[in-house]
């Protein structure tokens, strides 16, 4: 099975408690690629610049991530500054300098029409409506969205929130978009707008899903279901941790046959293993050198510290 991924493909100027960095390689759809690429094919749709070297070309590749479908356009990649210091849990925007994506128009290459699931990172949402007209036959649709769209872009959003069958957003974004202070009922108010099922981001909480009648084929169980982070001893950078649940979450799923309430449980497991090697290091490095038996050994600790 495959996963195509559209979003971005950054450099991060980084502050945390723990340093700085400048200019590392990040963007939306790095980090999901990556955390993805430990469970399945995946495929990723996005625009460079020329200072978008090899060497970070082979970050992607070196993990049989398929890199066929990002552009290369004149100008510098996308980059983003942003700062953690005030607050570990919530990602402060210190600049965005869109350079090539600001003129981004995804071109989805002919060897990737084929792919089965579709994963619409963080993007204009008129973009991401265009990747999902451009890709009728997927078997699932998964996205993720941010502030800016929920505010600015609130009707365009509303378009893909209903092609969607799963959204993953955090508490935040989910009381922007359902203006409602209860998790619960935010919840429910969200994927009555359109999305099947919701998987929402409590930052180092854990995460929980919700269902509702059209999440499963079968007359499964809708209650949520809730996973935990682990617990570390310390969190070096939190850019990138959502992506990389999307990408454990989605590849694990895409690895399985069917989606069973079991596949799915499992799938938030593998998430917040993913999203817990993602923070412990800047970008991308941890995922790069993360391995699978470690990322089995986390994932049966997580079983272990939340099961009665
Ligand atoms: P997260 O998983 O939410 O921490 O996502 C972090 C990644 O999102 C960073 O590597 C950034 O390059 C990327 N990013 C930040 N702002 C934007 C934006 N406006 N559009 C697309 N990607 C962004």
């Amino acid at each position: 099975m495959s996963i195509l991924v559209v979003g971005s493909v950054a450099f991060d100027t980084l502050e945390t408690p723990s340093g700085k960095r400048g200019r590392v390689l990040g963007g939306a759809a790095t980090h999901f690629a990556l955390a993805a690429s430990f469970f399945t094919d995946v495929r990723v749709v996005g625009v460079v610049g020329d200072d978008f070297l090899p060497e970070h070309e082979a970050v992607l590749t070196s993990k049989g991530v398929d890199t066929a479908g990002i552009e290369r356009a004149e100008g510098k990649s996308f980059h983003w500054t942003g700062s953690y210091v005030k607050d570990l849990n919530s990602a402060e925007t210190l600049a965005t300098d869109l350079n090539v994506f600001a003129a981004f128009e995804p071109k989805i290459p002919s060897s990737y029409l084929d792919s089965e699931f579709l994963f619409l990172a963080n993007i204009d949402p008129v973009l991401q409506s265009r990747v999902r007209a451009q890709m009728p036959h997927v078997k699932m649709v998964a996205g993720d969205t941010m502030n800016y769209w929920i505010g600015a872009h609130r009707d365009d959003l509303l378009k893909v929130l209903r092609e969607l069958d799963i959204l993953l957003i955090n508490d935040a974004e989910v009381r922007m978009l359902s203006g409602e202070p209860n998790g619960l009922r935010g919840a429910e108010s969200v994927m009555a707008m359109g999305p099947k099922t919701l998987v929402v981001k409590h930052g180092e909480y854990g995460s929980t899903a919700y269902f509702s009648s059209r999440s499963f084929n079968e007359s499964a169980t809708r209650k949520p279901f809730r996973t935990p982070t682990m617990p570390l001893g310390e969190v070096v950078d939190p850019t990138g941790a959502g992506d990389s649940f999307a990408g454990g979450f989605y590849g694990y799923i895409a690895s399985q046959p069917t989606v069973t309430p079991d596949v799915f449980r499992k799938a938030m497991f593998y998430g917040s293993v993913m999203g817990s090697f993602a923070v412990e290091a800047f970008g991308t490095e941890r995922l790069q050198r993360t391995t699978r038996s470690e990322i089995d050994e986390r994932f049966e600790h997580l079983k272990e510290i939340s099961h009665l």
